[in-house]
């Protein structure tokens, strides 16, 4: 009896919040189904994708609650082995419920039950006759002529055409004119050899000590760690590219991970100008099904470099050579919801368990990456001067303190910025937005405009007259009266990119000033538009966000100023400091490329800070090294493992009353060595609603702290006060919010 029931039964992990998995019966073609294959089983009132964990198993499900198997979508796996052993490690190291991490692993045409299946793509190139076509003939026909150009850089999918914003009547035109031809190909399907499209840079000594350790430490096609510490403008993608030729000429492949592809399609555009080979950028403007197909091209092998986000670096490779992290430090490679995964350290464990090399690249390395670096886990490379002739920048702090100021701008500052625009220089300022934001005030009682639902002030957004929450996106007309005594005397108060953009206007009419922020960006094409006008020199003074800190060259800028960074000085995050000095030295970066020397400005009401000292005075690598002291002496991370469980809801105790349950099952039998502090209140208290708290769990071992959750979560997932609160937990979190 028991052997027949263990022939008919197959456990299936399905994308709910459960950590467990679900017994269904095998249907008469599943005999031999796969560890990994596709399945569509019922689950409650729905059906659910999900991925088969164990082909055979004896169900202790009572025979009337057995439910089958509907359909077997794929029976071999999605996933090479390596792969699913990742996965599987994945949801085992976050401790999130497995058919939610394979469910996010996999490209949404999937999860949704489409076939991975290669399909016809229309694909736009010129015909010997468009080739021929002079583009100065096209002068009153703009939108043929800007058709023909994109079209002499490469063929264009439809994809590549509507983020071009090129238009279609335009393309149907030079069609019927003979000029374009459409190829319905079936995307990358062949093989492909490494062809050399530009010559490289000669490198500069480092640049030939980093390019040569990394050839002869690729060669040996095993688990490798490189850290490529330069600072910015020494070349650090010249080295990639360096580093990934001998990688791809035998064969192998290349995955780029950079923080977010929008705000650099220089960098893209660097690796398809170098490499005549398939080049599969994953990015979120594509359609669903464009990413399935970049997702099978890299599985087939068909794509020799990928260039993605965080997720890319779930996608299975045939034959992975080399990993490339731009930027690793970078916030954004660690997933803030749902999956809280961070990609910097699944390439890692991927690395090793799959065999190829990883560099990870940056000029602000995160204090994990240095303290691996120094332990010897990973090999140090380093880049100290700027590639070319660029000169390092020279640094000025500027003390706030009884100084007049006009929007945040100090008359020193004023008066530097008059200076270099004077001889022709630009000039950008910095404003850090968050936690800066411009509230609205009540000159007469002090009342300021907060968000119904957020314990948060709402922002001033004068180009459309409203109030903003930049937490739950709510909106509201600028009220004309104060809520507090009725007051009409309302003031705005900070400064935001907005107010400053106004200022400078007015301060300095004879130059062209641009705003680069997510407003200023928001529609497609614009960043890059603004960038190419800054390039061109027709703009004077760059007014800009976080944004701005990320890897643009602007080789005109002598002057940069960081407005007020003060704020990261009492932050209760214990990583403010980390995050100020990486932004600092970011945003620094921009100045003076090329020839030009450039200067950076502090202001600052704390000029005396050790930290400001230490930055200005000897850079990032000697903050980093005295943090990393001060992270070790207080037990922080990387010395200690951390997890957060966080709880939301809309009735007022709620939130707090679970993670209080969560405290008393975590401890029911003595945490160990795990310290359990709170819960608390979040530091935004309330978002959207709901009241937010906090539980962090410190240990000195990732060991015990893992064992401890793995021992309790299943019990916490059954807490009657789980029905009023939603909860959830992080692992290594980055982020305190
Ligand atoms: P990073 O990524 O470290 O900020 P980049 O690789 O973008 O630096 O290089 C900065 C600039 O220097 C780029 O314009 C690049 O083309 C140029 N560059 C890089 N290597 C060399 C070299 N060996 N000689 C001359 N210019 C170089
Ligand atoms: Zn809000
Ligand atoms: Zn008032």
């Amino acid at each position: 009896m028991e052997d027949q029931q263990e022939q008919r039964c197959a456990r299936v992990a399905v994308p709910v919040p459960m950590r467990r998995q679900f017994d269904y019966l095998l249907p008469a073609d599943g005999a031999d189904i796969a560890v990994g294959a596709r399945v569509k089983v019922p689950f409650g009132s729905r059906s659910l994708i999900g991925f088969v964990t164990e082909p055979h198993v004896v169900t202790d499900t009572p025979p009337n609650k057995l439910k089958a198997i509907e359909h077997i979508t794929d029976p071999s796996p999605l996933w090479p082995p390596s792969m699913w052993e990742l996965l599987l490690w994945a949801a085992q190291y976050y401790h999130h419920p497995l058919g939610d991490v394979l469910a996010h692993a996999a490209p949404i045409a999937l999860r949704h039950g489409e076939a991975p299946e290669f399909q016809q793509i229309k694909r736009y190139a010129l015909t010997d006759e468009g080739a021929a076509v002079d583009l100065d003939s096209l002068k009153r026909a703009v939108q043929q002529r800007k058709i023909i150009a994109a079209l002499r850089e490469r063929a264009l999918t439809s994809t590549d055409i509507k983020a071009l914003e090129l238009a279609p009547a335009a393309l149907k035109t030079v069609q019927e004119k003979g000029w374009v031809s459409v190829a319905h190909e079936p995307l990358g399907v062949g093989a492909w050899r490494l062809e050399r499209d530009e010559q490289p840079h000669p490198l500069n000594p480092e640049q030939a000590v980093a390019v040569a350790a990394l050839h002869s430490g690729l060669a040996e096609s095993e688990a490798r760690v490189w850290l490529l510490e330069g600072v910015t403008g020494s070349g650090k993608t010249e080295v990639y590219l360096q580093a990934m030729e001998p990688v791809l000429a035998r064969g192998q492949q290349v995955l780029v991970m950079v923080p977010e592809i929008g705000l650099t399609p220089q960098t893209v555009a660097r690796f398809r100008a170098r490499y005549k080979v398939p080049v599969v950028v994953m990015h979120s403007g594509l359609s669903d099904q464009e990413r399935l197909q970049g997702w099978l091209q890299a599985r087939e092998g068909h794509a020799a470099i990928i260039i993605g986000t965080r997720s890319s670096i779930f996608t299975p490779m045939k034959n992975l050579g080399l990993l490339i992290i731009d930027e690793e430090h970078d916030a954004s490679f660690k997933q803030q919801d749902g999956f809280r995964y961070n990609a910097r350290d699944l390439a890692i464990k991927r690395a090793h368990q799959e065999g190829f090399g990883v560099v990870l690249g940056s000029a602000t390395p995160s204090l994990e990456t240095l303290s691996n670096a120094q332990q010897g886990r990973y090999h140090h490379l380093q880049l100290k001067k700027r590639a070319g002739n660029a000169k390092p920048a020279k640094h000025f702090l500027l003390d706030l303190k009884q100084q007049r100021m006009q929007q945040g701008l100090s008359e020193q500052l004023i008066s530097t910025m008059r200076k270099h625009l004077e001889q022709g220089n630009q000039v950008l300022l910095f404003l850090n937005r968050r936690g800066f934001a411009n509230a609205l005030i009540c000159h007469e009682c002090g009342w300021v405009a907060e968000c119904r639902r957020c314990q948060a002030n709402m922002t001033v957004h004068q180009h459309n007259h409203s109030l903003q929450c930049h937490h739950c996106g709510a909106s509201q007309r600028i009220p004309r009266q104060c809520g507090g005594c009725g007051s009409t005397q309302l003031v705005s108060r900070g400064v935001g990119t907005e107010q400053l953009e106004q200022c400078i206007e007015q301060l300095f009419p004879a130059y062209s000033t641009v705003r680069i922020d997510r407003d200023s960006t928001r529609r497609k094409g614009q960043l890059e538009s603004h960038l190419n006008a800054v390039s061109a020199g027709q703009h004077h003074i760059l007014i800009g966000t976080q944004m701005l800190a990320k890897g643009h060259h602007f080789p005109n800028v002598t002057l940069v100023a960081l407005l007020d960074v003060d704020g990261a000085l009492y932050s209760a995050d214990f990583r403010a400091a980390e995050r100020l000095a990486q932004l600092y030295i970011q945003v620094a970066g921009r100045a003076g490329r090329a020839s030009k020397v450039g200067t950076v400005v502090l202001q600052t009401h704390h000029p005396e800070h050790p930290l400001i000292q230490e930055l200005v005075n000897n850079g990032y690598t000697d903050f980093a090294r005295s943090a990393l002291l001060e992270r070790s002496q207080a037990m922080l991370p990387p010395y200690a493992a951390m997890a957060l469980f966080r709880a939301e809801a809309m009735e007022k105790d709620a939130a707090e009353a679970l993670l209080q349950a969560i405290v008393a099952v975590l401890e029911e039998d003595g945490t160990g060595e795990v310290t359990a502090i709170g819960p608390m209140p979040a530091p935004l208290a309330r978002k959207a609603g709901r009241y937010r708290y906090q539980l962090m769990l410190h240990a000195a071992s990732r060991a015990a702290l893992h064992k401890l959750l793995l021992s309790k979560l299943s019990l916490i997932e059954t807490l009657a006060q789980t029905r009023k609160a939603r909860w959830s937990l992080d692992i290594d979190p980055q982020d305190f919010t």
